[in-house]
Formats: C-alpha cells, sequence, structure tokens
C-alpha cells in the first residue's frame, strides 16, 4: 500500500494513529494513506523551517486544540 515516506517520522502520525476520532482517522486515510499525501501541511512546514510542526498540527494545519 503506498504511504507517506514520513509516516514512522511523523508526529501526528505517530500520537494519533491509534485513535477514535473519526475526524482523525480521515486524515490519515486521506493524507497519510492517501491520495493528497503530498499536499500535507505539514510536510510543507518541515520544508520551510527544518523542523516538524507540533504533532498536533494536521495535514490541513490546523491546530488540534484538546
Ligand atoms: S501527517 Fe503528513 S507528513 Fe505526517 S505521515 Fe501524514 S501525510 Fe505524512
Amino acid at each position: 500500500m503506498e504511504e507517506c515516506d514520513m509516516l514512522r517520522k511523523c508526529g501526528f502520525f505517530k500520537k494519533y494513529q491509534e485513535t477514535k476520532d473519526l475526524a482523525c482517522k480521515g486524515f490519515m486515510v486521506m493524507y497519510c494513506k492517501g491520495s493528497k499525501m503530498n499536499d500535507c501541511k505539514r510536510k510543507l512546514y518541515r520544508q520551510e523551517n527544518g523542523k516538524p510542526p507540533l504533532d498536533d498540527m494536521l495535514p490541513t494545519g490546523q491546530i488540534i486544540k484538546t
């Protein structure tokens, strides 16, 4: 299966991969293991800043508020 090459390093994925939250799961299906992986704002952030974003930043760029 095709998946994002950052999957093993990605703080968002590591933190939320076991979540029951359907919205979060949906993002992983669409981005981390889906066709939008190259549109991921986390990836962009890492490229632009040379460091990873907060674990709580979604692939869309929004921050999860808990
Ligand atoms: S959140 Fe983005 S960088 Fe992280 S695994 Fe998913 S697609 Fe890759």
